[in-house]
């Protein structure tokens, strides 16, 4: 199995998730005492969120990109960013890597075609809702996505304000339901839960749509890789 470089921490509440997810998949794909060879650069993410909001994507970008040159010369063989948002740097982060880089909007493309969605809600920071990067990944691969009309700016507010520090509100969840219940009404079929920290507030019991979550696609995407 090849070592998966992983680039995290932001936040590292999400990428907790991914570790776990990681490590259930490869033992559950090679079983016994299996677990996946990760090499982790868990970031400060204060300062990279700052650049978020400066609106420093360059800035972002050449940290990102740093690390994973990083993570290759330690031996990472296959690179993964376990963030939607920072997906926005995508391009600036694979021009030096000479090893495979696994885009989280590729692998939760597969699983939404594979099951026969056209039309999908997409959930995320403002970022990933309102600027292009993502929904022109999606739409490359000929998914029409639909994001909230109304509460952007709380729905990003939870993520930034409460799952990125691990409060989990039942009041937040609920926001997260009914926003999920107007793109059911707008003609979504499913719901990719694109940030990776929506997992913790959202799953297939409490959503009125199919739910495609990020991190745990991402996750597995990065162990095939691995195992390919
Ligand atoms: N983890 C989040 C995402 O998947 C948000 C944090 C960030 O801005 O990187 O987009």
């Amino acid at each position: 199995m090849k070592t998966i470089g992983l680039i995290g921490g932001m936040s590292w509440e999400s990428s907790a998730h991914y570790y776990r997810v990681l490590n259930q998949e490869t033992a559950r794909r090679l079983g016994g005492l299996h677990s996946a060879p990760v090499i982790l650069h868990s970031v400060d993410f204060a300062p990279i969120a700052q650049m978020q909001s400066d609106g420093d994507w360059a800035g972002a970008g050449a940290v990102l990109a740093g690390i994973a040159r990083q993570l290759q010369a330690a031996g990472a063989e296959v690179i993964g960013l376990a963030t939607n948002t920072m997906h926005v740097v995508a391009e600036a982060i694979t021009a030096d890597l000479n090893v495979p880089f696994i885009h989280i909007a590729d692998p939760t493309s597969d699983a939404l075609l594979a099951d026969g969605f056209g039309t999908v809600g997409l959930l995320g920071t403002r970022f990933t809702m309102e600027m292009d990067f993502y929904r022109d990944r999606l739409s490359a691969r000929g998914l029409v996505s639909l994001i909230p009309e109304v509460d952007r700016t709380n729905l990003n507010g939870i993520i930034y304000d409460e799952l990125c520090r691990g409060i989990v509100r039942d009041e937040s969840r609920r926001v997260y339901v009914d926003a999920i219940t107007r793109l059911a009404a707008r003609g979504a079929e499913a719901v990719i839960l694109g940030c990776t920290e929506i997992t913790m507030l959202i799953d297939d019991d409490v959503s009125p749509l199919p739910v495609y979550d990020t991190t745990d696609l991402h996750a597995k995407a990065l162990v095939a890789a691995a195992l390919a």
